[in-house]
């Protein structure tokens, strides 16, 4: 447990990652998808389910829930989830630490260091990659691979052949109504 209490001088385990956009993904995604809209669950409802996420990470401080919410609130708004009502605004602190002689984003807790991976794949031209899944009842967040951006579902097999098949449905069902 040492260090955890430094506060902004405490290193997390986010930066051994500078530079490692791979980790920036996979932190930012699992945060966005703490909520599942399908299993009905929410890692954000409880002081303990949000403190064992973090620490599982070796993110620093945690926090509070009701903060966590907020942020994830306006990241997935920004993401354009529509079930979402958060509001953009300005989120966090970030500091850039130079005392390793290359300028790092330094957080002391959770949330910073969400935020900063977030903004990491934003200065990298990766943000626009971050998607929300826009299939009914999905909402999960993922990252867009494809050469030219254009996925629109987190997984083809799941969300896209429900989707398709829904729209198959709706088609047939307003051809045998005319
Ligand atoms: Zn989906």
């Amino acid at each position: 447990m040492t260090g955890l209490a430094a506060g902004w001088d405490h290193r997390t385990r986010l930066q051994d990652h500078a530079g490692d956009t791979e980790h920036d993904v996979e932190l930012l995604l699992a945060f966005l998808n703490t909520r599942d809209l399908e299993l009905g669950t929410d890692v954000l409802d409880g002081e303990a389910t949000w403190r064992a996420w973090v620490s599982e990470r070796g993110l620093g401080r945690w926090g509070n829930p009701e903060q966590a919410r907020e942020v994830r609130a306006a990241l997935r708004c920004v993401l354009g989830d529509e079930h979402e009502s958060g509001r953009p605004g300005t989120l966090g602190l970030i500091r850039v630490d130079l005392s390793s002689g290359v300028p790092l984003l330094a957080t002391g807790d959770a949330l910073g260091a969400v935020l900063a991976a977030s903004a990491r794949l934003a200065v990298l031209g990766s943000w626009e990659r971050v998607k929300v899944c826009s299939a009914e009842g999905c909402g999960r967040a993922f990252f867009d691979r494809s050469r030219n951006r254009s996925r629109t579902w987190c997984s083809m097999q799941v969300c896209g052949n429900r989707e398709k098949a829904r729209n198959w449905r709706e088609r047939a069902r307003s051809v045998a109504a005319s």
